[in-house]
């Protein structure tokens, strides 16, 4: 014999109800079968709504039944379109008993625990004898029992307790004698020992089942659901759970009492004894394998089994200097919440006695809190006691296993990961048998907390980052192409899953924390949402995601102003942008503290040389524990370009206007000619090498003309280039009388850092640099005589891209 149980889903259409007719009617052809069934789905709500507004005199329960009515006869007509009558007939006077109840709580103002358990009992009742009778109908050999008339409780409404003896002794009895081959009966209801109805709890059907079950000795008994199986976390928050082929009856109970809903918490005793496993199965994919729940060897991988979460917990605080001296302080405490029937779900002590922390459900704060206050009234007039603290919006979420006692580290795993995503942890609990580790975490943060967890003990393979680009210009444009051309790369050879989760130019932004679809995202772009900086930050925040990073690709100073606030939220920073980076060196530095302090990483290759590896190569000298003792460089793409291409043929103007063109000068090109760009280079470069240094501290010998230097605009500067040709035809004349180049040459030397025009010899390194490259030497410790040198094209959207994709990487592989 097995026990089958369908829940709310799976008979929650006409369309499921066929589903589950025919999965009985399969198991049927080998065995007798109990098929317990849970109400159509939703119904218990509604029916419960409708009960409440009864009682507070609104109207509305009227249109509430109206559609519970609406409901089942749909599903009746849908199931027996030639031959429900009889069935409709019986359902009407179902549900006009349900009406009257209604109407008299309306009436009466008043709805009682007894009474609603009744009223929610109208649920099962209708759904079982509607499939039923629509098996009887199609020739099946069915019968429909009551269960109300063989599980018998207490009187403790909406969660009763089971009289095993007398419930054990009606359920043999009556199926001593059944002769169908299907007995169908409603999950959930019960009956007192004085014949009132109760339940058995919300969800109670699966502990039905399981009551008939194990009165039976049954071989087997089946869950079927919405879902196939239990699955390592809540499906509806973490797209990567999956179904756990085996569990144990531990662990299921421990991840089913901490918030996995896929089984009530209760249904696991009265199986477990009897060794009977209990198969979750989906009634949507009967193929599907689904989860065993037994005491078989589970053959775990991972010691952590499951991660569940419980929501709408309230954190309650005791505190006071004179906790330790009052007697039997716990006991009062624990006596005062059972009394009012509050269920403790966590609880933790500081092992100085000086507070106890309690987790409960919020519904009971307010409860809690005046029943604590008046237990411990006179100590708290005494000052020995703080009246309770009572903290809401919070969560439960728990790891789960019978094996995490064998592993070392398993909780120093969890926290850290929490912590490294910035996810505030109020209070801990470990259970003295290691099963279950647990924390209290802010509601908000739930989603983020199971998928870092998932993703630490389940798919500890890959790495999903989540990256958010403000500024798709030239360079943002490339970048995003280059990460939808090897996200396929990444995920096979460095198990690293880049999304774009957000996208922003200076007019519209998008979000999607799926990722953004990236064949079409301009299209997607321009119809965005307006974009403001402040949006954009919101957006990125309330996403919530993990490893979240935040790209600027953009030169714009207010952008690079929001870096701190990124920061605070454990959001990584990668910027091309070099406004921060050479800003105050008290901003450069509390960016940097900021990175350290919340984990979140700031990087800016980009900054100096492109995509060379100019900032990277220096953090590893100095980390290895060398010292630079100077740098020279050659450190503008852009101004090697203007010097490479001017000469007595050529125009100064046309070149510079050349260079603008093909994107190698920053928008405004003074900031180039000036020398302040490459200033800022050689800023970032000294500061990164240990020095604390201001942009004012580098000294800049122009080589623009006087008119040139005082533009105040970029029209006007480009009109001095034409008027002052002769200006610079003179430093070419000069170099090139002495068989120099001219050059663009930043340094650093004994602390003290320069820009300037040179003429450099042609046995020097930077005689020969062509087009728009760039050439760093380091002299360091190590390398005293011969530097280290790195060139290459140090300019150019393609070359930028790739440096800000390198970081994005870094990020992923630390
Ligand atoms: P039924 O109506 O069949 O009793 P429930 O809604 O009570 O179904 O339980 C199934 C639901 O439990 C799933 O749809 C899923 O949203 C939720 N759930 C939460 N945690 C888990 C988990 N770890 N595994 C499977 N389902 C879970
Ligand atoms: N119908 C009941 C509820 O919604 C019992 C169940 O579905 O298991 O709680
Ligand atoms: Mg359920």
């Amino acid at each position: 014999m097995k026990v089958l149980k369908f829940g709310g889903t799976s008979v929650g259409s006409a369309k499921n109800i066929n589903n589950v007719i025919s999965i009985l009617e399969n198991v049927s052809k080998n065995d007798s079968i109990i098929g317990t069934v849970s109400a159509v789905g939703g119904i218990t709500d509604k029916l419960l709504l409708a009960g409440k507004q009864a009682q507070n005199k609104d109207i509305g329960y009227l249109n509430t039944f109206s559609l519970i009515k609406d409901i089942h006869v749909a599903i009746i007509e849908e199931l027996n379109p030639n031959n429900g009558k009889s069935l409709k007939e019986h359902v009407e006077t179902d549900l006009n008993a349900l009406k009257n109840l209604l109407d008299g709580i309306y009436l009466i103002n008043e709805l009682s625990p007894k009474t609603s358990d009744k009223l929610v009992s109208f649920g099962e009742l209708l759904s079982s004898f509607i499939i039923a009778e629509t098996m009887k109908q199609r020739g099946m050999s069915v019968v429909c029992k009551n269960s109300q008339e063989l599980i018998i409780t207490n009187s403790n409404f909406t969660k009763a307790e089971v009289n095993y003896n007398i419930t054990n002794k009606n359920i043999q009895d009556y199926f001593r004698n059944v002769t169908q081959k299907i007995t169908i009966i409603p999950g959930f209801i019960s009956k007192s020992q004085l014949g009132e109805q109760t339940t058995l709890g919300r969800g109670g059907s699966d502990f039905t089942a399981s009551i008939v079950a194990a009165a039976l000795k049954v071989q087997q008994l089946e869950i079927w659901t919405d879902v196939s199986g239990m699955f390592t976390t809540n499906p509806k928050l973490v797209k990567q759970a999956y179904p756990i082929e085996k569990i144990s009856y531990q662990e299921a109970m421990e991840l089913s009492h901490f918030g996995a809903k896929v089984l009530y918490p209760p249904t696991v005793q009265p199986v477990l004894n009897l060794n009977i496993p209990i198969h979750i199965k989906n009634t949507l994919d009967p193929e599907a394998v689904g989860t065993i729940i037994s005491n078989d060897e589970t053959n775990t991988t991972s010691p952590v089994k499951g991660i569940s979460n419980i929501s709408n917990i309230a954190l309650l605080t005791l505190q006071g200097s004179g906790m330790i001296g009052i007697p039997g302080f716990s006991k009062r405490l624990f006596e005062t919440l059972s009394q009012e029937k509050i269920n403790v779900i966590l609880i933790t002590q500081a092992s100085s006695e000086h507070s106890i922390c309690l987790g409960i459900d919020e519904n009971d704060a307010e409860l809690a809190k005046s029943a604590i206050d008046a237990t411990f009234e006179n100590e708290i007039a005494l000052n020995k006691i703080d009246p309770i603290i009572v903290e809401k919006d919070l969560s439960i979420i728990a790891l789960v296993g019978d094996n995490m006692k064998n592993h070392q580290g398993i909780s120093g795993k969890m926290f850290s990961s929490l912590g490294k995503n910035n996810i505030n942890i109020r209070a801990i609990a470990q259970g003295a048998s290691e099963k279950n580790i647990s924390a209290v975490i802010l509601q908000s943060d739930v989603k983020k907390a199971l998928n870092t967890l998932h993703e630490q003990f389940f798919e500890s393979k890959t790495k999903q980052l989540n990256v958010f680009i403000t500024g798709v210009g030239n360079v943002g444009e490339k970048l995003v192409e280059q990460i939808k051309q090897q996200r396929k790369y990444l995920k096979e050879n460095l198990k690293i899953n880049l999304r774009i989760t957000g996208l922003s130019n200076s007019k519209n932004m998008i979000f999607n924390e799926e990722g953004i679809d990236l064949s079409n995202w301009k299209e997607q772009l321009v119809t965005g949402e307006k974009a403001t900086l402040e949006g954009f930050f919101e957006g990125t925040k309330s996403l919530n995601l993990r490893n979240s990073i935040f790209v600027d690709v953009t030169a714009n100073k207010d952008v690079s102003e929001l870096y701190a606030k990124y920061l605070r939220q454990s959001i990584g920073v990668v910027a091309c942008n070099k406004i921060a980076c050479s800003s105050d060196y008290e901003n450069y530095k509390l960016l940097k503290r900021l990175s350290l302090k919340y984990n979140a990483p700031f990087l800016f290759e980009t900054n100096v040389g492109a995509g060379l590896p100019i900032i990277q190569t220096l953090s590893n000298l100095i980390a290895s524990g060398d010292k630079i003792t100077s740098i020279h460089a050659v450190l503008s793409g852009s101004l090697n370009f203007v010097f490479n291409n001017f000469n007595d043929t050529t125009k100064f103007y046309d070149v510079v206007k050349q260079a603008a063109k093909e994107g190698y000068t920053e928008p405004d090109p003074r900031i180039d000619l000036s020398g302040v760009d490459v200033a800022r280079k050689i800023l970032i470069l000294a500061r990164e090498s240990g020095m604390e240094m201001n942009l004012e501290d580098i000294s800049n010998t122009p080589f623009l003309s006087e008119a040139g230097l005082k533009s105040d605009s970029v029209d006007d500067f480009y009109q001095t280039l034409i008027n002052d040709e002769a200006h610079y035809q003179k430093l070419y004349a000069s170099a090139k009388a002495k068989g120099c180049q001219l050059k663009y040459v930043a340094q650093l030397n004994n602390g003290k850092a320069s820009v300037s025009l040179q003429e450099i010899p042609s046995d020097h390194p930077f005689y020969n640099l062509k087009g728009k490259d760039n050439i760093v030497m380091f002299y360091t410790q190590r390398y005293p005589e011969q530097p280290m040198i790195i060139k290459g094209a140090g300019a150019g959207a393609e070359v930028t891209a790739s440096g800000l994709f390198a970081d994005i990487i870094r990020i992923g592989n630390d």
